[in-house]
């Protein structure tokens, strides 16, 4: 299992899922074929997960933690998690994202 570090991306509050899915939670349980269960931020069960955007991060020389991309992947959040002020960054595993669609 891979480990990686991602965070919270900022400005996709506005972005709709796919049509024929109701959320982007939705979208991740149709892509993984699982139901969630937890925040994979704070692993937390949760029954009101949503799909939150997340990009992956890297900390650079001046110790300071930095998008890595412009990539979005959805991961499973609990309501508290999923909010674009929380800058925390946490690992996850690499299985649990699942690349969101091209806009
Ligand atoms: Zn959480």
């Amino acid at each position: 299992m891979t480990k990686v570090y991602a965070a919270n991306a900022q400005g996709t509050y506005d972005l709709d899922p796919p049509s024929g899915y109701d959320a982007w939670i939705d979208y991740w349980n149709s892509k993984k074929g699982l139901i969630a269960g937890k925040c994979r931020q704070c692993n937390e069960q949760s029954k009101d997960l949503v799909g939150a955007h997340v990009q992956l991060v890297e900390k650079r020389s001046d110790g300071q933690w930095y998008y890595k991309n412009n990539v979005l992947y959805i991961v499973p959040s609990c309501i508290g998690c999923n909010n674009h002020n929380n800058k925390t960054v946490f690992s996850v595993e690499w299985d649990d994202l699942v690349p969101a669609p091209k806009a």
